[in-house]
């Protein structure tokens, strides 16, 4: 479904999506948005590799991904901590700021009319959106109240039938935090159905 072109750009983009988790959330919101329509909707841009991914999924069912992020980065980005770069920083504020290197990847990807960037907070932007959504991804800050904030304020969203993404979904703690993995816990004790799971990448379905 991706061209060896955009290959180029996502294995260029900075970011934290496996290949094969790229892969699989495509594949989520390409049957999701067949099954119910879009849009889809992702909490947490970064520099854009998950948006190529959905991207490709948007254009190719005719319709287009939200992708949310206020580019100041998440906790666990700012400096000191295990995923920060100093190339996201900017010079002239020392605060982190992904939206360029975000542009650039969504027009080198050639997605600009299918990739919609939503620039600021999850929650207060959940709190004015209205449009019901076909596919949507939790990607955002990995703090608990912070992603748990992002599902109770986007979860009910879902369209019947569409499809819920949750990234970095570990069981054990060894493995990393665990904040995505009660989330997914919390949405199926809300009646999500699981679908799927590639690596730390778990897909529900909503009833
Ligand atoms: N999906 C990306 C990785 C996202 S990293 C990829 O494929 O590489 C998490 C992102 O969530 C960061 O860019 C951070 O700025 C953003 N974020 C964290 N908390 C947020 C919030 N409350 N609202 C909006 N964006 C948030
Ligand atoms: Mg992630």
């Amino acid at each position: 479904m991706i061209s060896d072109a955009r290959w180029t750009v996502i294995r260029a983009t900075k970011g934290f999506m496996p290949e094969a988790e790229g892969i699989a959330l495509a594949e989520a919101a390409h049957a999701a948005a067949l099954a119910v329509g879009g849009p889809l909707l992702e909490i947490g841009t970064y520099c854009g590799k998950s948006a190529i991914h959905l991207g490709c999924a948007a254009e190719a069912t005719d319709t287009v991904l939200y992708t949310v992020d206020h580019h100041r980065g998440s906790e666990e980005n700012q400096a000191g901590w295990d995923h920060h770069d100093t190339e996201v920083v900017d010079p002239a504020t020392g605060r982190m700021d992904t939206l360029p290197f975000f542009r650039r990847a969504i027009e080198a990807a050639g997605l600009e009319r299918s990739v919609v960037a939503v620039i600021g907070h999850s929650v207060p932007v959940a709190r004015s959106w209205a449009t019901p959504l076909g596919f949507l991804f939790i990607d955002g800050g990995h703090a608990l109240d912070v992603a748990m904030a992002d599902y109770e304020h986007w979860a009910g969203f879902v369209k019947p039938g569409g499809t819920l993404a949750i990234h970095d979904v570990f069981e054990h703690k060894e493995e990393g935090g665990q904040a995505p993995f009660e989330v997914w816990t919390r949405a199926v004790a809300d009646g999500f159905a699981p679908i799927g799971t590639t690596g730390s990448l778990r897909t529900l379905r909503r009833a």
